[in-house]
């Protein structure tokens, strides 16, 4: 498995965009390299780089490199780039908070938090003074990178009454922020994972009307989408805001400080709803449109028992292609794609499916996207977030070994 190539397709779009802070680290030349002779070679093809035509191009004044004259040598300009650093935003005093509530699904940020926060940082820019965009999570968090995402200060809720089901008492924690902090915004990710909930069940406590589904929103005016998103209704922007996905682009060329904010005294709620944990359900049972672990199934499939086995062991919901579905393979209700199921999965491992537009429409919602693929080069490949390249009998079967062996050396350890 360690053997085979993976493309990553983030930093192969920092290489081709020339204004990203990090494009220079990653295209700097490799400089002087041993040869297996031991003499010291230099690579000629490492000398330059990529315009935004397309075209290589010399850097004679050493610009691109971050050098001042024409004699910096790219060695040099090289080191300079290796210590970029995205840069620090700091709020000291503000003077104003945004808060944004978030989901934080498995305990890390997901697109539709980060978008959340974008917004706030929207919203801070819109008003006057200097505003401080803060999230507050509730759990255990495994999140590493909150001042990538934007977050100026951070409310981590813990302890085993933010556990599971409990938005009684998350509740009842938002109003303690709502005391200390009186915030110009209260932001929420309209969604499933608990984000629309919780901003509701504040708005009553609160007794304000929030905006929902609300897509495009200034300091002004908030674009909110009705009628089974067919419409869109135009209103004031108010206090609390419950924001569709993509309502802002998320925040990636600066860090934040992420100043973890200690707030004393939440009280305790009689909890009227009883959490009996999470019921364990058959994956090959959930629908499409609902599943969070799907393995889709195409062209590139040639043993289909062996890719039954991989979706249970794996314990993910099945997909399929048109072209399996068409050809009996797959029961037609597995049909993701354009004229199938438009899927929302956390996570979308397409086997042997080349990427056709049909196909893509309907993953376009996917968090990530793993493709198994022998075509380094298909558009399923350039879309996925990691690649496997190779044989999909060979990779499912290492698969299968892998989490076999992993649920057997967990089952010892248990025992
Ligand atoms: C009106 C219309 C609507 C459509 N709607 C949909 C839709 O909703 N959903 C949909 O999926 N399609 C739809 N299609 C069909 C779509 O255009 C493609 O034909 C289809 O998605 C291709 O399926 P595929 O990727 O499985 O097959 P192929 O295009 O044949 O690709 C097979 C892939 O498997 C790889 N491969 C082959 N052998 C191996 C191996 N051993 N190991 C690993 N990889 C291997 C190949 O490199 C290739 O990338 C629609 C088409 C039309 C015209």
């Amino acid at each position: 498995m360690s053997d085979l190539i993976r493309r990553d397709p983030r930093t192969e779009w920092i290489a081709r965009n020339r204004l990203h802070p990090l494009h220079a680290e990653l295209t700097a030349p490799a400089g002087d390299v041993r040869g297996p002779t031991g003499l010291l070679r230099k690579n000629p093809h490492g000398v330059g780089f990529i315009g935004p035509n397309g075209l290589k191009r010399i850097d004679r004044l050493a610009i691109q490199l971050g050098e001042s004259g024409p004699q910096g040598g790219q060695r040099r300009g090289a080191k300079a780039a290796v210590e970029v650093q995205l840069p620090l935003v700091t709020v000291e005093s503000p003077d104003f908070y945004v808060v944004a509530v978030l989901d934080m699904v498995g305990g890390r940020l997901t697109g539709h938090d980060k978008d959340v926060l974008g917004q706030g940082h929207k919203l801070v820019a819109a008003t006057e003074g200097q505003g401080a965009v803060v999230a507050v999570t509730f759990g255990d968090s495994k999140e590493e990178a909150f001042d990538k995402a934007g977050v100026d200060r951070l409310i981590q809720f813990t302890g085993e009454q933010y556990e599971g089901y409990s938005p009684e008492q998350r509740v009842t924690a938002l109003q303690a922020v709502e005391r200390e902090l009186d915030p110009e915004y209260w932001l929420f990710p309209d969604s499933i994972a608990g984000g629309q909930e919780l901003g509701c069940r504040l708005a009553a406590r609160l007794g304000e009307r929030p905006a929902t589904q609300a897509w495009q929103v200034d300091a002004f005016t908030s674009l909110c989408r009705g009628g089974s998103q067919r419409i869109d209704i135009s209103r004031e922007t108010p206090r609390l805001l419950l924001l569709g996905e993509e309502c802002a682009d998320q925040i990636d060329e600066t860090r934040h400080e992420a100043t973890v904010i200690e707030l004393a005294g939440v009280p305790g709620t009689l909890a009227r709803i009883e959490d009996c944990g999470a019921v364990d359900v058959d994956p090959s049972q959930v629908p499409l449109g609902e599943a969070e672990f799907i393995l889709s199934a195409g062209n590139g499939i040639h043993d289909w028992d062996q890719f039954h086995q991989a979706a249970d062991t794996l314990r993910a919901t099945e997909g399929a292609s048109r072209v399996a579905v068409d050809d009996g393979f797959m029961p037609r209700h597995r049909q993701v794609g354009a004229t199938g199921t438009w899927v929302t999965a956390r996570v979308y491992v397409a086997v042997g499916i080349s990427g056709a537009i049909q196909h893509m429409q309907g993953i376009g919602q996917c968090d990530k996207v793993v493709a198994i693929n022998s075509d380094a080069g298909c558009d399923m490949v350039k879309r996925a977030d990691l690649s496997v390249i190779g044989d999909s009998q060979q990779i499912l079967a290492e698969l299968i070994r892998l989490v076999e062996s992993r649920q057997q050396g967990g089952a010892e350890n248990a025992a």
